[in-house]
C-alpha cells in the first residue's frame, strides 16, 4: 500500500504523492513559548513524530521543520506576571519543552525557526502584500484586506458570517472589514518592538509562519500540520497570505490536523482544575507511557486523556517488554516493522491499529518455540517500536524504573517542578504526594531558602 493522508484541504483521505520524487518537506506549528506544554499540545508533536518516522522508513528525505514561536501577546503578558524579562521567559520555557518532549521520545525536527529570526522576513512580505493590494496600513496596523481575496475562507470552509459571528476576529474600529486581520502591530516603547516602514511595532502570529515555512522549505511545500483549532484563523490566515505574496502560487499541498484532547471527559481549563502540564504527567508516569496512552486513538479521533488510561498503556508496555525479556537469549532478526504496523500507519496514521498489531507480536513471541521464529518476532518487536517511537530501552531499564523506582536526575528535577507548580496552585495534598513518591524512590527533598535540594538516601 502507499500512504493515505486525510488532506483537510478536501476532506478526504488522499493518496500522498510528494512535490518532488524522494523528498518531502513538512511545517508543523509549534509552540508559543510562555509557560509548561501542556498534554494537549503534545499532540502534534507525537503525532507528527509517528509521521516523520514513517516517512523516513519510506525512504523519503524528510525535512521536518517546527518553529518556535518567541513574540506574541501572550509571551508579554506572562513576563510581566512572572516578574521576569522576555528573553529569560523565552528560553526557559523553550528548554522546557525540549526536555518534556524528549520524554515522549518525539525526535527534534531537523530545523527550529524561532520568529525573533525571521522579522526582516516578515517586513518583507508585508511590504509586497501591501504593494500588490492585499494588505493596507490603519494607525499604526498593517491589515489583511480579505475582500482582496476571492478564496479567503476556502480552507475551513468558513463563508463570512461563520468568520465574523464566530468572534474569533477582533472587531476593531482600523478595520475595513470586520475579518481582516492583523499583519503588523505597533508597540510602546516596553514591549519588543522592531523598526519597519509601518513604524516601530511586532508581528502578528499567522505572518511569522507564512515566513519561516517558506524561508526553510520554499513557496509550495508538502504537508502542513497542527491541531484542527489552528484551521481557523490561523492557517486559512497563513494561505492568504502565502498565495497572495507569491500570486496565487500554492502553498501547503496536504493539510494535515489532529484532533483535540480532553482530560477526564472535559475541555481542559485551569478553572476546572484539569490542566494537566507534560512535566506533572512525567512526576508520576514514564515518558513511553504518556506516549503509547496518546497513539491509543487515531490522531483525527478525539482523545479523552485520563489516569485509568496512562495506567493501561503502562501494563501493555510491561507486557510488551516482558515479551522482550523472554527473548532476551534469542538472537536478533532483521529489525524491520511488522507489514501489519506499516500498513496500519500508512493508513492515515492508524495507531490503535497498529498498537493492536503490536500486542499480536508479543502474543506470538510468548508460543513461538522455533529459534528462527523468536529471531523474526525478536526483529519485528523491536524494528514495529521504532516505527512507533516504543520499545527502545532494554527490557531491563524499563523494570529497573518502574518497579525499583531507579529515577533519573531528569525526572528528579521533572518532579521538583511539578511539585512547586502544585504549591503554586495551594494543592498541598498533590505536592506531598509528588515528596513521598520521591521518597519512595529513595530521593529526599529539602526545602531551603535557596529553593529545593535533593539528594538519594
Ligand atoms: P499553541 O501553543 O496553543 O499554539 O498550541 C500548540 C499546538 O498544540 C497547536 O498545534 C495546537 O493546535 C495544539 N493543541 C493545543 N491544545 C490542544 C488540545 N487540547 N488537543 C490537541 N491539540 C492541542
Ligand atoms: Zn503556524
Amino acid at each position: 500500500m502507499t500512504l493515505q493522508l486525510y488532506n483537510t484541504a478536501h476532506r478526504k483521505k488522499e493518496e500522498f504523492v510528494p512535490l518532488k520524487e524522494g523528498e518531502v518537506g513538512m511545517y508543523v506549528c509549534g509552540p508559543t513559548v510562555y509557560d509548561f506544554a501542556h498534554i494537549g499540545n503534545a499532540r502534534p508533536v507525537v503525532i507528527f513524530d509517528v509521521l516523520a518516522r514513517l516517512l523516513r522508513h519510506e525512504g523519503y528525505k524528510l525535512t521536518y521543520v517546527r518553529n518556535i514561536t518567541d513574540v506574541e501577546d501572550k509571551i508579554i503578558a506572562a513576563a510581566e506576571q512572572n516578574g521576569e524579562t522576555i528573553d529569560d521567559l523565552t528560553r526557559r520555557t523553550t528548554e522546557a519543552y525540549h526536555a518534556d518532549m524528549a520524554a515522549l521520545n518525539a525526535l527534534p525536527p531537523d530545523i527550529e525557526p524561532r520568529a525573533t529570526e525571521h522579522i526582516d522576513g516578515m517586513i518583507r512580505m508585508i511590504e509586497k502584500l501591501i504593494k500588490k493590494g492585499h494588505a493596507y496600513e490603519a494607525e499604526g496596523h498593517v491589515l489583511f484586506d480579505v475582500t482582496s481575496m476571492a478564496d479567503y475562507g476556502k480552507l475551513s470552509g468558513r463563508n463570512r458570517d461563520d468568520m465574523i459571528a464566530g468572534a474569533r476576529v477582533e472587531v476593531a474600529p482600523y478595520k475595513k472589514d470586520p475579518a481582516d486581520f492583523v499583519l503588523w502591530k505597533p508597540s510602546t516603547d516596553d514591549m519588543p518592538g522592531w523598526d519597519s516602514p509601518f513604524g516601530r511595532g511586532r508581528p502578528g502570529w499567522h505572518i511569522e509562519c507564512s515566513v519561516m515555512s517558506e524561508a526553510t522549505l520554499g513557496i509550495t511545500f508538502d504537508i502542513h500540520g497542527g491541531g484542527r483549532d489552528l484551521i481557523f484563523p490561523h492557517h486559512e490566515n497563513e494561505v492568504a497570505q502565502s498565495c497572495c505574496a507569491h500570486d496565487g502560487a500554492p502553498f501547503a499541498r496536504y493539510w494535515v490536523h489532529n484532533g483535540f484532547l480532553t482530560v477526564e471527559g472535559d475541555k481542559m481549563s485551569k478553572s476546572l482544575g484539569n490542566f494537566r502540564t507534560v512535566r506533572e504527567l512525567l512526576a508520576d508516569a514514564p515518558g513511553e507511557a504518556l506516549r503509547l496512552n496518546m497513539l491509543s486513538a487515531q490522531y483525527r479521533q478525539p482523545l479523552d486523556w485520563t489516569a485509568e488510561g496512562v495506567a493501561r498503556a503502562k501494563a501493555s508496555l510491561d507486557r510488551l517488554y516482558t515479551a522482550l525479556q523472554n527473548l532476551e537469549n534469542v538472537e536478533t532478526g532483521p529489525i524491520e516493522p511488522a507489514a501489519g504496523v506499516i500498513a496500519a500507519l500508512e493508513d492515515d496514521l492508524n495507531t490503535p491499529q497498529a498498537l493492536t498489531e503490536l500486542y499480536a507480536l508479543a502474543g506470538e513471541a510468548n508460543k513461538a518455540t522455533e529459534e528462527a521464529e523468536k529471531a523474526r518476532i525478536k526483529g519485528q518487536l523491536l524494528g514495529s517500536g521504532r516505527l512507533l517511537g516504543l520499545l527502545q530501552q532494554s527490557p531491563e531499564d524499563w523494570f529497573r524504573k518502574a518497579d525499583s523506582g531507579d529515577i533519573s536526575e531528569q525526572e528528579i528535577e521533572q518532579a521538583i517542578t511539578a511539585r512547586i507548580e502544585a504549591k503554586k496552585e495551594k494543592d498541598f495534598a498533590k505536592a506531598d504526594a509528588i515528596r513521598d513518591d520521591l521518597a519512595k524512590k529513595k530521593v529526599v527533598l529539602e526545602d531551603g531558602p535557596n529553593g529545593t535540594t535533593w539528594k538519594r538516601a
